[in-house]
């Protein structure tokens, strides 16, 4: 029998695509937030859910162990689209990409072309290609989490990070400065899987798009 297996990361993305998946006949029979399986079933024998961290969902897709996964688009950024088939923005995981800095930092006096900054983030790919078409030098410094605390110890200037309603911005004493880009989740299919498994892939892909919210 042939079976699909799609990749998803616990928290808001499994969250906001059950939704997806019910309209796609498919009900996990196990929550991940409760269980520690890593591999759940679903009502449907031929479709299997992995769990995997976010930032790994591509990986997992790439090298075809997953046939599909749903990752931010913050995350595509970063690995690059290699073997990925990106066919659908869910529209779900809703963010920006902004630069946020220690209230009271002059950012205008360093946001021109020659100005220089140093910036701490978890999106290194995306920070350097937007500074370079500012026309700014930047110093990157890579994190993996809690940026917001970078600027407040003088770690660095500024950080580039995702923002929904600016909460953990205002909690730390930080503000928005920059919008960078909206951020969703999108949909990735491994292209050799698509070919191989089209049968069972085509009409999940199907579902989801038609139950895409705007
Ligand atoms: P971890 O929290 O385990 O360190 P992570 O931050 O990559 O990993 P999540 O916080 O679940 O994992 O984020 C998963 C995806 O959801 C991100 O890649 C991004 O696309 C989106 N996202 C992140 N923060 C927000 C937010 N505040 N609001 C909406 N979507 C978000
Ligand atoms: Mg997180």
């Amino acid at each position: 029998m042939s079976r699909i297996t799609l990749a998803l990361s616990k928290g808001r993305i499994f969250e906001e695509t059950l939704p997806l998946l019910a309209a796609a006949g498919i009900v996990p029979t196990d929550d991940p937030e409760s269980s520690r399986k890593l591999i759940i079933e679903t009502n449907r024998p031929e479709v299997r859910l992995v769990i995997v961290r976010a930032t790994d969902t591509p990986t997992y897709v790439q090298y075809g162990a997953a046939d599909l996964g749903i990752a931010g688009k913050d995350v595509l950024l970063e690995h690059g689209g290699d073997g990925l088939y990106q066919p659908l923005d869910l529209n779900i995981a809703r963010c920006r990409l902004c630069v946020a800095v220690r209230k009271g930092f002059d950012y205008q006096a360093v946001a021109r072309p020659g100005g220089r900054i140093r910036v701490a983030t978890k999106y290194i790919n995306s920070a350097k290609a937007h500074f370079a078409e500012k026309g700014m030098h930047v110093d990157l410094i890579k994190l993996y989490g809690s940026m917001e605390l970078a600027p407040l110890v003088g770690l660095a200037d500024a950080i580039v990070d995702l923002v929904s309603t600016g909460g953990t911005l205002r909690a730390n004493n930080l503000e928005e400065v920059e919008d960078i880009m909206p951020i969703s989740s999108r949909l990735v299919v491994n292209q050799a899987a698509l070919k191989l498994k089209r049968d069972l892939i085509q009409p999940v892909l199907d579902a989801f798009s038609g139950a895409i919210k705007p």
